[in-house]
Parts: structure tokens; sequence; C-alpha cells
């Protein structure tokens, strides 16, 4: 039988629950469990495809093609359990697919309400991921106690463990044990105000997850014991990482959460298995060197829009003993001020996807300075696409090269809409997504740092690469190192007498894992590192380069 954890957020948003749950899951799978991880978010849209990264950071893509939310990218890198269109639900998919019902006439004659019609179909959506094979189903629910939009949500949760049996399903609840410095000490009263609010709908939160800044005395966690009606053993401090983000598995364990949980939930488990996260980890506090990339994109002052670029590179970090410094440079700015100005004292550069013309030519040019200063550089999706305009307009001097997304009429389409997109007017979840196999060049860097010819990745794109200009880019040096295995549809290009210069039109940073960097990372950072000790040794001979303008460590 299987068992459910559902894991609910109280106080503020952005409390890490996508990482907490991620962290249970990945606990749980390390005592032998059988996990599946889900989340429902509260709101209209049917998924975040159609979301600016400003309001609702990446979308992360899985292998079936759906876009979803960026925590199932926490999943995914945590836990080994299998993400698909069933691990995400919105607000907007359950009242569609309601309202669809609905039409059909399969409510004839009755009157279409939120209970139990809606609460019905989130229960069924959590219902999908029980099978005989799953120990335990995880289901986060995206926004705080108290939104409007939850509400649906919550009284689903509720009903379910009527529908199953009490014993069967778990409670979480993570909340802000906030510290205040004028009163010079942390405040339990939110969580009591949460945890009421959960209680007053009739979820009574079997355990409760604390973040905070400083520990919990434990005169403070008798008090929210006592007040949120749970045992002292139940009230979980789990303080804030300045380190990483990996950490947080290992301090939950300390606290004995998956314990906990097992215990309450009957689960027989083994003690979790940790050594390879340990190691990673010393891994990230012991590097043996420090290079700094250069992120360029239009939305370099926010964290979440490239969540699965920087993780992918910390992990690349972590395989390389390498401590991966991340320089977030604005494209505008790059347009403005000059590549040399802003890339100047990096050891590599990554372009990352996007959408729309703004900042377009300070990525071009971005490309350019790698390019033409030997820097290793790895473009991804719209990132290789600016390759390939950059190339066509400064090498092969076809001036005004530009994709068809942008100019529509341009001379040069290098870049032009896939034939599958042409009829295509709806904008949700019609690029073309999700995994695709590609056949790489023999001999080619890309082969080299894959170790294989065939692979997949997955994709998230209209525009491609114009084969009509295939033969010109060879015949100056760039290489089509991987297509389609049709051979119509160029996915890789490269330069070969560069020392690290490959762009992809996949989004190779969405199946990179802490304990196995991606491919393409590892080579880039492996490419940066070179760099780096030869411009080190350089350096040791003549006056130093300076360093990157806006650094940050994510
Ligand atoms: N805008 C480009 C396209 O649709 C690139 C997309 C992306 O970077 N994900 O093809």
């Amino acid at each position: 039988m299987t068992k459910h954890i559902f894991v609910t957020g109280g106080v503020v948003s952005s409390l890490g629950k996508g990482l907490t749950s991620a962290s249970i899951g990945m606990l749980l799978e390390r005592r032998g469990l059988r996990v599946r991880m889900q989340k429902l978010d509260p709101y209209i849209n049917v998924d975040p495809g159609t979301m600016s990264p400003y309001q609702h950071g990446e979308v992360y893509v899985l292998d079936d093609g759906s876009e979803t939310d960026l925590d199932l990218g926490h999943y995914e890198r945590f836990t080994h359990s299998p993400l698909t269109r069933d691990s995400n639900y919105t607000t907007g998919q359950i009242y569609l697919s309601v309202i669809e019902k609905e039409r059909r006439g399969e409510f004839l004659g009755k009157t279409v309400q939120v209970i139990p019609h809606i609460t019905n179909e989130i229960k069924h959506v959590i219902q999908k991921l029980a099978a005989p094979d799953v120990d335990v189903v995880i289901t986060e629910i995206g926004g705080t106690v108290g939104d409007i939009e939850s509400q649906p949500f919550l009284e689903a949760i509720r009903q379910f463990s009527l529908d199953t049996d009490k014993s069967n399903c778990l409670y979480i609840h993570l909340t802000l044990v906030p510290y205040l410095k004028a009163a010079g000490e942390l405040k339990t009263k939110p969580t009591q105000h949460s945890v009421g609010q959960l209680r007053q709908i009739g979820i009574q939160p079997d355990i409760l997850i604390c973040r905070c800044e400083r520990p919990i005395s434990r005169e403070d966690r008798e008090k929210i014991a006592l007040f949120c009606n749970v045992p002292i053993e139940a009230v979980i401090e789990e303080r804030d990482k300045d380190f990483s983000i990996y950490e947080v598995p290992l301090s939950l364990v300390e606290n004995r959460l998956d314990q906990l949980i097992v215990d309450r939930l009957d689960l027989a488990s083994t003690e979790p298995e940790l050594d390879d996260w340990r190691e990673l980890l010393h891994r990230l506090r012991a590097p043996r060197h420090e290079i700094t990339i250069g992120v360029v994109g239009k939305y370099a002052e926010h964290f979440d829009a490239y969540k699965s670029i920087y993780e992918a590179l910390d992990h690349a970090g972590m395989h390389h003993r390498t401590a991966v410094r991340i320089a977030r440079i604005h494209s505008e700015a790059i347009e403005r001020e000059g590549a040399a100005r802003l890339l100047t004292g990096i050891d590599g550069l990554l372009v990352p996807g996007g959408f729309g013309e703004r900042g377009i030519e300070g990525k071009v040019e971005a490309i350019r300075f790698a390019r033409e200063k030997q820097i290793p550089f790895l473009g991804i999706c719209l990132g290789m696409q600016c390759a390939a305009i950059e190339f066509a307009r400064n090498v092969i001097g076809l001036e005004d090269a530009h994709s068809t997304e942008f100019s529509k009429d341009t001379r040069h389409p290098v870049i032009c809409l896939l034939d599958e997109q042409k009829e295509i007017t709806d904008k949700g979840g019609t690029m073309r997504l999700g995994a695709q196999p590609a056949l790489l060049a023999e001999g080619s860097i890309a082969e080299r740092a894959y170790g294989t010819r065939h692979i997949s990745e997955r994709h998230r794109h209209r525009y491609e690469f114009n084969n009509s200009y295939r033969r010109q880019f060879a015949a100056h040096g760039m290489q089509v190192s991987g297509t389609s295995p049709d051979g119509m549809l160029v996915e890789i290009i490269e330069l070969p007498e560069h020392p690290f210069f490959v762009a992809v039109q996949y989004h190779p940073e969405f199946k990179s894992k802490p304990t196995a960097a991606h491919p393409l990372f590892a080579a880039l950072v492996e490419a940066a590192v070179q760099r780096h000790l030869g411009r080190t040794d350089r350096e040791r001979n003549a006056t130093p380069e300076p360093s990157p303008t806006v650094t940050d460590e994510h």
C-alpha cells in the first residue's frame, strides 16, 4: 500500500519547500524506499510555459515534453523518482479537465462545484501516482497556507486521509521562525498562526520543519510543540545553509527527520546510505582550483531564471574539484559597455536559452569575444542560435545574418522557424519539447565529452539552424557535430580549432545531477580550468588581467 506525504508551507513563500521536499524524497530513497514526487501549483496557467522567468523562474522541461515548475528540477537532482506530466498539476489544469468533463456531459444533471468536483479531481491526480511498486508519494502544495488559491488543494489533501486511512498519510508543514534583531530572539508566533490556519481547515500537521537563521532552543521547540499540538521530537530545525543547498538533506538527517517519517508511516527501511553525498560536499569544501564562468543572459539579476544552469555548473565544479564562481552578466550591459570591459578575466562563457530580441546583440558580442579570445564557450538553445548568428556575420561575412525570430526579412536567416512550427498559432505547450535523440559526429569535441555517439537530450524551441547554410559554416571551420538521427536538424555546432567552443540546440542543464555532472558542463569547466592555469602561469610573468566586474557566487 502506497503511503502519502503532503508538504505545505506557511508564513512566507520562498522558504525552500521544493528543496525540502526533494531532500525528504532523497532520504527515503537512500533508506531503500521507492518514492514518487509531485508538485501541485495553485496558479491558473495550465503550465508555467507561458510565464516570464521574472514571474516564475526557469521553466523546467521533462523527458516527456511537459513544461513544469522549477522545483521539479530539485526533485530530479536529488532523487531517482521518474517524473512525468503527472508530477506537476496547476489549478488551471485541474479546472480545464473538470470543465472538459462537464462539456462531455459526464456530470449531466449536476451542479459542478469546487467541492466535490474540483477536490475530487485533485485527489485523483494524487492517487494516480500510487502503485504497487511505489512506497511513498510526496506531494508538495505550492503557495502558502492562507492563500485563496491554495484552499481547494488543502481541502483535497484533508479529505485524502479520510478516503484512505489516516495512518497512511503524513502532513509536513514548513514554516519560518524568524530572528528579530530588535528583540534579540526567535519568534514562534508566525508558526503558531500558520499552523492555526491549517488546523482551522481540518489539517493537523504531524511534523513541523522550521526554517531559521539561528538555532532554535529546546525551550522554543517546546513552545512550538505545545501551541501547534505536536510532540517536541516532531519540531525539526532547518537552519539556513550559506554554503550549499546540497547540505540540506544531511542536516535533516542530523535532526532525525527521516527516522521520524518512517516511524510515523510504519515503513520498513534501512539506515540511509549517504557516503557519496558526504564525499560530494567534501569535494565542494576543498576545491583545488577556482574559476569564473561568465553567464550572459537577460535575466542576470534573477537567480531562479537560470536555476538548472547554475546548478549544472556547480555539479561540474564538484566533478573537477573546482570552485565555480559565476559572473552573472546582463547582455544589455555588454551592449552598453562592450564585451572586453565586462568579460575580461573570465575563464569560460556560457550563454543560456531565452526568447525575444532584448539583449540579443550583447549575447552575440559576448560570443564573438569568447571565440576570438579563445575563451571556452558553451551555448545553450538561444545561446547556440546566437553563436550561429555571430559566426555568420563575423567569420563568413554575412553582415545582416539573423534569426527570423528577431528579423523577419533578414537576407541571411541562419536561424529559421522549424517546419513543424509553421502552422502553429497557440503559444501554450506547442514548441518542440522534451527528449529527442541525436547522433554525434565521430571524433568531435561533443563525442569525446559524451563518450558515445548516441545521446538523448531535452528540447524547448521553435527555431532551428537553417540547413541551407551548413556548407558555408563548414567551409569556414564551424562543424555540425550533432544532428537528429535523420541528419535533418542541427543539434550541435562546434569549432574544432578552438580550446572549447560548443553550442547546442537543446538544454543539457536539465539532465545534470550533483552525483553525475553533465558531460558538456564538465568539459566546459575542464577547459576553463586549463585556461585559468595557463593564465595564472602567464600572470606570474606579466601584469594581471582585471577580474570581471559583476561577480557573484550564487
Ligand atoms: N527562442 C528560441 C527558439 O524558440 C530559443 C529557445 C530557447 O532558448 N529555449 O528557438
